[in-house]
């Protein structure tokens, strides 16, 4: 079994080259962020996540979160993990200084998460939904109920969680039948939640649930939905604990993976009603959680990076150690490992460069919400939150649809020991799989980037982002490094296939809805492959002026050019099907009747 290390190098890189640091500190509410800031953060982070968190990973799968008379058990250690984690801090890092947090911006929680993920993603799903919470109040809770909730989500000791799904009600939430029965200064709410993580446990001392649910004469459908604070304990006016709320867990789900969360059945009600109180104003819950959702979603996307990095950590030690046949033309002497096999040795480089490209576009995603809230400039501001929102479903859906893929390929570089559980690269796959259905599955997110973002605005962001890929050639073109020119046509071509799709994507939208809808899927995973390949173009042209500067690590940078070289040769290629796809795809796909499936 590998051990995790992070890998500090690249993220720091992409923070502070690619991303662009000084950007970021240059806004007076990030000016603390300094490169030895970041450096001491993300040290620290990677010794809790290789030394705590990770060796917990493996018997947290096998043993599983149980359910015994309505109480949740966490796998062992899991407890001690989370006590370990709240005490230093690290829950805190991007919470509000008022509240007790340190205020860090996201480009630096990024890493930080990431790295959480990689070593243990069942237990880092408790502390983000508690995050998710804090997010919904700090956009909407009242000062009352910020001041009541917020310290104790941020200093960890409660948790949080997100209950929008019921059986009837999953991608739809308009369907949503749990109610919420007016009552004095609170509500009574009534109804069955499924599918909730870290729903029940006893880790922490009190668990605030966000629930959606309908008041008695709200309107039908999405503007008929409200969003609750639902307390496990009560809460009393000086902080402390009341009396138990009127939720209980049911059932916790036998899954594929994430097999240490509990994923909970959570009802509400059974007695007199859970008492909860209102976020905002009524009927507008689904609009607050859309708010929210592009910070939910940046982290499902990240954890498609993180799973995809540990997946290739595993199946690199394996074939640096795994003897298997000779090398090519030679017929005797020894054996070698199956690095030396050029195939093997395709599969590792597909595995890092998709990482890398990842992980590039979901940090300067991060970096462009730092800046939708904190630059000076109001037209900036409006800027980057167009870029975010445009990013987020490309994220969310191409980094963990990649991440699936890349797990696989890790097992498949195992061989047979791959599909062994005991080898671990299993658990990579199984539990990379999740990501691309929760928090809106790849079809939700695409309907998302076609509909209102593409769509709605004509393409507008989408064209000023793409005008930014094309002027990266004059750049390369200048380029002495023969490894950087080499990506020059693939790019371009890949970039002038996606402004082909996307022009397609703009005309057809208000005529053909269904038709766009159809190709939807691949135009997202046409946008990840070329962003991919513009922050791999990007990343090559900073290496290249380190080198010729002589500063830093002169390897890091050669092999970061030489990264992406293969990824402009290897996977940028698919940019060209995944264009024709979309533009002369989409009636195949709405050829039969439903009977002739
Ligand atoms: C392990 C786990 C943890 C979870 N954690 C939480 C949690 O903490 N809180 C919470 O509230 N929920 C949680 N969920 C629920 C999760 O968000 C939903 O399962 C997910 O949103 C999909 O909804 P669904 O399962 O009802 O699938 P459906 O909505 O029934 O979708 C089925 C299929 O139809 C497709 N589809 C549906 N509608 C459309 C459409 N309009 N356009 C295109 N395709 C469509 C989907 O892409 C999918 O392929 C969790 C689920 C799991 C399995």
């Amino acid at each position: 079994m590998s051990t995790y290390a992070a890998p500090l190098k690249d993220m720091q890189f992409v923070i502070e080259e690619l991303v662009g640091l000084a950007d970021i500190t240059a806004m007076p509410a990030c000016s603390e962020v300094t490169p030895d800031v970041i450096e001491a953060v993300l040290g620290e982070a990677a010794k809790f996540a290789a030394e705590v968190l990770d060796p917990l990973n493996r018997s947290g799968d096998v043993q599983g979160a149980q359910l015994t008379d309505g109480k949740v058990t966490p796998p062992r250690g899991f407890a001690e993990a989370y006590q370990q984690f709240t005490a230093a801090g690290w829950n805190s890092l991007a919470g509000q200084t008022e509240f007790g947090g340190q205020g860090l911006p996201h480009v630096v929680a990024m890493p930080v998460q990431e790295m959480w993920n990689s070593a243990n993603m069942a237990f880092c799903l408790c502390p983000m939904l508690t995050s998710g919470v804090l997010e919904a109040l700090t956009i909407r809770g009242s000062p009352a109920q910020q001041k009541m909730f917020m310290p104790k989500l941020i200093s960890g000791e409660w948790t949080g969680t997100m209950n929008l799904t019921e059986s009837q009600a999953g991608s739809d939430l308009s369907a949503v039948r749990t109610r919420a029965v007016p009552e004095g200064d609170h509500y009574r709410i009534h109804g069955t939640k499924i599918f909730i993580t870290w729903g029940e446990h006893d880790m922490s001392r009190n668990i605030i649930h966000l629930v959606l649910a309908r008041t008695p004469d709200a309107p039908e459908g999405v503007k008929g939905i409200s969003l609750f604070i639902v307390p496990k304990f009560l809460v009393n006016a000086d902080g402390s604990l009341g009396a138990r709320n009127d939720v209980k867990c049911v059932s916790i789900e036998h899954k594929m993976g994430i097999h240490a969360s509990p994923t909970c059945v959570l009802s509400y009600g059974d007695g007199e009603g859970a008492i909860g109180y209102l976020v905002g104003e009524e009927n507008r819950g689904l609009e607050y959680m859309f708010i929210m959702m592009n910070h939910a979603r940046l982290g499902v996307g990240l954890e498609g990076v993180a799973l995809a990095e540990r997946a290739y950590q595993h199946a690199r030690e394996y074939a640096k150690t795994r003897v298997q046949g000779r090398a090519i033309g030679q017929k005797s002497g020894d054996r070698v490992t199956i690095i030396h096999h050029p195939d093997v040795r395709r599969m590792l480089l597909t595995m890092k460069s998709q990482i890398e490209a990842m992980r590039a576009l979901a940090y300067t995603a991060s970096a462009a919400l730092d800046k939708s809230r904190h630059h000076p400039d109001e037209k900036e501001r409006r800027r980057n939150q167009a870029y975010v929102d445009l990013l987020i479903p490309i994220v969310k859906g191409w980094c963990t649809e990649q991440s699936i893929e890349v797990a696989s390929t890790g097992v498949q570089i195992h061989g047979g020991m791959g599909f062994i559980e005991e080898t671990g690269a299993t658990q990579y796959l199984r539990d990379a799989r999740i990501t691309a259905i929760y928090e809106g599955t790849t079809g939700i997110q695409a309907a998302d980037l076609v509909g209102r973002k593409v769509g709605y605005e004509k393409g507008a962001t989408a064209f000023a982002v793409i005008g930014e890929m094309r002027g990266l050639d004059a750049e390369l073109a200048r380029s002495q490094n023969t490894d950087i020119t080499a990506q020059r046509d693939n790019f371009k071509h890949a970039v002038e296939g996606l402004a082909v799709a996307t022009q397609w994507v703009v005309d057809t939208f208000p005529k053909d809805p269904n038709a766009v809808a159809a190709v939807s899927v691949p135009y997202l995973m046409l946008w990840g492959t070329v962003a991919g390949g513009w922050m791999m173009a990007r990343a090559a042209l900073l290496a290249d002026a380190k080198l010729a500067a002589g500063t830093g690590d002169a390897d890091f940078y050669r092999t970061k050019i030489a990264t992406a070289r293969f990824y402009a040769e290897h996977i940028l290629p698919q940019a060209d099907c995944l264009a024709t796809e979309v533009v002369s795809g989409a009636a195949s796909v709405l050829a039969l009747t439903e009977a002739q499936f």
